[in-house]
């Protein structure tokens, strides 16, 4: 809107007029105090002033609108009986556009100017509306700037607070946070902690997980700085995301010497305690063979069914002691593997027959499918046996409705694979990892079965040791599959 300052009405009615006529909205004042009056309450785009007004003269008025902020930048054309010196006119109106029209006025320059004006100050309105936009976009940048760096703090100090040794990556695999009980493994934060000689490169293993983008779990023992002593940790390290990608690592070390310690100590009770128990067992073993042999009993008398079911006691209590004794052996790395040529198949169908006779059922029916594993390879036929039976008698021990189990095998260039598939009980999906593990048992289930979590421990051990891999597949209520390989070569 434009605002005439006029004390003559014919002006500013013939102003109007011309001004209306070319579609600008029109406002008028006789005096530069209504005229302040208005400024200061509407938003105008320009004033014509008139310069000879009784009282305040425009050059007056204009002085006034420089002093306030709201009036001090709308431009004013100045109308003037004489050609009026610019000096005059800018006086305390220097950041305003400004100029001039003299009198008697000629429309056609008035219009131009006013036109010119106009659209000064709207682009500078439209300048003033970005900058202002700007000014809110770099405050608001500012403002969660801080709050990154609040929360940033914040989670620092938590991980401050940790009872574990605690370092960040960013996206490249830089430390670029670790807390202070780092220090204690560690004498500057770029470098991981020294790990001893026999366990493996703590910044080896994070460039191998960074590069699968999977979360690290690895237990290595770290030099202490100030002792020198090498105590056991668990490092675990996770991705953190941001969307698909990932931002940066999360990693803590976690003191477990003490329960190794007790572990070990665990594990030499065990081993001390199973070879302890064997001997007085292998003589108990012997002479009720003796005792057998001496009494001469008729097969059907109940003295011979009791001697049976002892001897049968005592074949599980010698399978015990045999799977703990391998458990220490393992521990030891010294659970030897005498890999001989022979010929797999049979070993398979030994099992197989092994099973059938030592399982008084007839309800168990073994299907065989796939080709006859016909082949001559190098392994360790005892201990390969020994896996199969523990698949077998698995299967059997965790299928209490079903006993129908199929045992399928794989052959090509490369390897030989066997299956052992029952319809028990399943293996819930995140337990299935677990099973592998010692002494490890499925809690839904460990009630009802027998048994001491280690018979899958000790066949992985002894998969491994051939170079093979074993694993399983499984629904709960639906069955599992149990598989391991041999390499043919
Ligand atoms: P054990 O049978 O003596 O407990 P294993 O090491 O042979 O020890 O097995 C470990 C655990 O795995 C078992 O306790 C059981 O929970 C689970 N498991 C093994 N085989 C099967 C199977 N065929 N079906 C369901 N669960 C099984």
């Amino acid at each position: 809107m434009i605002l005439i300052v006029d004390d003559n009405q014919n002006n500013i009615f013939s102003l109007k007029k011309l001004l209306e006529s070319k579609n600008f909205r029109v406002d008028a004042a006789n005096s530069g105090e209504e005229a302040l009056g208005k400024a200061l309450k509407n938003t105008y785009a320009l004033i014509i002033l008139d310069v000879q007004m009784p009282g305040m003269d425009g050059f007056e008025v204009a002085e006034l609108f420089s002093g306030y902020s709201k009036t001090r930048e709308i431009p004013i054309i100045f109308l003037s009986a004489v050609n009026t010196d610019k000096r005059f006119i800018t006086k305390g109106y220097a950041s305003g556009g400004i100029d001039y029209v003299t009198k008697p006025i000629d429309p056609e320059i008035l219009l131009l100017k006013v036109k010119t004006f106009y659209k000064l100050q709207e682009q500078s309105l439209a300048m003033k509306k970005t900058q202002h936009h700007l000014e809110l976009e770099v405050k608001g940048r500012k403002e969660s700037q801080a709050t990154m760096k609040n929360e940033n703090d914040h989670f620092h100090l938590m991980l401050e607070a940790l009872p574990q040794i605690a370092f960040t990556l960013n996206g490249e695999g830089q430390i670029d946070f670790v807390n202070n009980r780092w220090y204690e493994y560690a004498d500057s934060f770029e470098h991981f902690p020294e790990t001893h000689i026999d366990d493996k490169n703590i910044a080896e293993e994070i460039f191998h997980c960074r590069k699968n983008k999977r979360p690290l779990e690895l237990e290595i023992r770290m030099r202490k700085l100030n002792t020198d002593e090498y105590r056991y940790h668990l490092l675990r390290m996770s991705p953190v995301f941001e969307g698909e990608n990932i931002k940066n690592w999360v990693g803590t070390f976690t003191d477990i010497e003490d329960q190794k310690k007790v572990e070990k100590e665990k594990d030499e009770f065990l081993s001390i305690a199973s070879h302890e128990l064997k001997t007085p067992l292998t003589s108990i073993k012997a002479y009720i063979q003796l005792l057998e042999r001496k009494l001469k009993l008729e097969p059907t008398a109940a003295e011979a069914s009791y001697l049976t079911k002892v001897q049968t006691q005592i074949d599980k209590l010698n399978t015990l002691i045999t799977d703990l004794l391998d458990v220490s052996k393992i521990e030891n790395g010294k659970l030897k593997i005498t890999k001989k040529p022979e010929n797999f198949e049979e070993v398979l169908k030994n099992s197989i027959e092994t099973i059938l006779h030592t399982h008084h059922d007839d309800t168990i029916r073994i299907d065989r499918h796939g080709p006859l594993a016909d082949v001559i390879l190098p392994f360790d036929a005892i201990r390969i046996e020994q896996v199969l039976l523990n698949f077998l008698s698995n299967a059997i021990k965790y299928s209490p409705k079903n006993h129908h189990i199929i045992v399928t095998t794989f052959l090509d260039e490369h390897e030989v694979k066997v299956s052992v598939t029952d319809f028990g009980i399943g293996i819930p999906d995140y337990k299935q990892d677990a099973v592998f593990k010692k002494f490890y048992r499925v809690e839904e289930s460990s009630l009802q079965f027998q048994g001491m979590g280690i018979g899958l421990y000790i066949c992985s051990e002894i998969i491994k040791q051939h170079r093979g891999t074993i694993g399983l597949s499984s629904k709960v209520g639906e069955g599992s599959t149990f598989y391991f390989t041999l390499p043919l070569n």
